[in-house]
């Protein structure tokens, strides 16, 4: 089949790709021509491991391309992906205008059948106002459809979890719609859940928001550990082990980040809200969620008493590892309060530091993990990428000023650091 993708950030393009590999041709469209230039040198504008080898023999087959073209991709395909983001609005809704804008130049595009589906995160009742509009726009009264099929994937696993999904979902109001979507992925072994469009479009949104909510909860229960002198993380595992309620997403940190997760929540409150349904539940989890943030900067306040004057060296500024992605990334706000505090920060991450260099200028930048810490007066652990799981704690010790780690990860034994002489502060464990 021919396929546009439209948008080729971390879902566009893990979506072009994968969609490649499975036999078709793909066109990837960004209205961005500095991404689109580097693609066409094979260059990756995002770090997803396995994304460029994917491209790279995907192009070499001939079955994808990149145009900064948005109109030709949608002319020469009959199945269009909106992927385009849908960043969050100041009152906390989605900002839909680029949904909007690539609805209104399909319209004026098309000429031939376009079955255009949805895969960016949006509020219910958009793939309605995308029908509207194209129905408004579209001079020549061509037929088409509009489907919806929320994405899944996370950064850092999306090849894998674009091939490997726990399920499809797909919102169709056509026979048409249904069963090209149905053939597009069949060489997918996943369950296909097939729905009406608005359901679809709140799958994704009670999913995620689900999902932030398990970590609110493992967060505030990390709160409760501290007082009660018990281990959360032995918590989460005891609850883990009940099939209805599942380990994953049950690991006490600096609280969720990322272009999803915050997002979504505040998309989905306001949403309920416009539909006249106020999601105090949600609301909890997105302050609980802030606190947390606080909650850290006060363990850091707690290990050194004055914040002004002092240094501090961070590991992991990504929102999670694995990914170079910042966007509201936990460490990117912690690390910003602890600046407004008088902290100096020189900071170490394998892949987010070119982004974060772009939004923190003031700090100082290491190229590997131990030159963060030369002169620091202690060490703030921030994400958990593999690398900082095993450091050489003698080395770490010698290093800082006094012996002292902040860990906002749990990737430590609290035991084994008071034997080794460290001042440990951790999430939700006994120190
Ligand atoms: P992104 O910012 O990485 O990519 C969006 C791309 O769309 C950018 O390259 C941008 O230049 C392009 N774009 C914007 N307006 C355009 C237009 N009018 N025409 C052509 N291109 C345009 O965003 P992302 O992380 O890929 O997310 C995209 C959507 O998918 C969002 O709704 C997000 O919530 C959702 N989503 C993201 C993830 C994730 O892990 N990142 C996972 C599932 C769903």
């Amino acid at each position: 089949m021919n396929i546009a993708v439209i948008g080729t950030g971390y879902v566009g393009l893990v979506t072009s790709a994968c969609f490649a590999k499975l036999g078709h041709t793909v066109v990837g469209a960004d209205n961005d021509p500095s991404k689109i230039e580097k693609l066409k040198k094979l260059q990756m504008p995002i770090y997803e491991p396995g994304l460029e080898e994917l491209i790279k023999e995907n192009v070499k087959h001939g079955r994808i391309s990149f145009t900064s073209n948005v109109s030709e991709a949608v002319k020469k395909s009959s199945i269009i992906f909106i992927c385009v983001g849908t960043p969050p609005l100041s009152d906390g809704g989605a900002d839909l205008s680029a949904v909007e804008k690539v609805a209104r130049l399909i319209a004026e595009e098309m000429t031939d059948y376009k079955l255009v589906i949805d895969k960016s995160t949006v509020p219910v009742h958009t793939g309605a106002w995308v029908k509207k509009t194209i129905l408004t726009y579209n001079k020549q009264k061509v037929d088409f459809d509009v489907a919806s099929n929320p994405e899944f994937l996370r950064e850092g696993t999306a090849i894998y979890d674009f091939m490997n999904p726990d399920r499809i979902v797909i919102g169709v109001d056509s026979e048409k719609a249904k069963s090209i979507l149905l053939e597009l992925y069949k060489d997918i072994d996943a369950v296909k859940v097939v729905t009406d469009i608005n359901t679809s479009e709140l799958i994704k949104h009670a999913s995620n928001s689900f999902l932030a909510m398990k970590i609110s909860f493992v967060n505030a229960l990390s709160r409760i550990c501290e007082k009660a002198n018990a281990d959360v993380t032995k918590i989460a595992e005891g609850m883990g082990y009940d099939k209805r309620i599942g380990r994953a997403f049950l690991n006490a940190g600096p609280g969720f980040g990322g272009f999803c997760f915050p997002k979504d929540v505040s998309a989905f409150i306001h949403i309920a809200d416009k539909l006249g349904y106020d999601f105090h539940l949600l609301k909890s989890v997105e302050k609980t969620n802030d606190e947390q943030k606080e909650f850290i900067v006060k363990k850091v306040e707690e290990a050194l008493w004055v914040l002004n004057g002092k240094t501090l060296a961070v590991l992991g500024l990504a929102f999670k590892p694995n990914t170079d992605d910042i966007r509201f990334s936990p460490a990117m706000d912690i690390v910003t309060e602890l600046m407004k505090k008088g902290v100096s920060v020189n900071a170490y991450d394998p892949e987010a530091m070119e982004n974060a260099k772009r939004v923190l200028k003031d700090i100082e930048y290491s190229e590997e993990p131990y030159a963060t810490m030369s002169g620091a007066d202690a060490l703030l652990i921030l994400t958990d990428w593999e690398d900082f799981k095993n450091l050489d704690l003698k080395k770490v010790s010698g290093l800082l000023k006094a012996p002292v780690i902040i860990d906002a990860r749990n990737l430590y034994d609290p035991k084994k650091m008071k034997e080794a002489g460290f001042t440990y502060k951790s999430v939700g464990r006994p120190m």
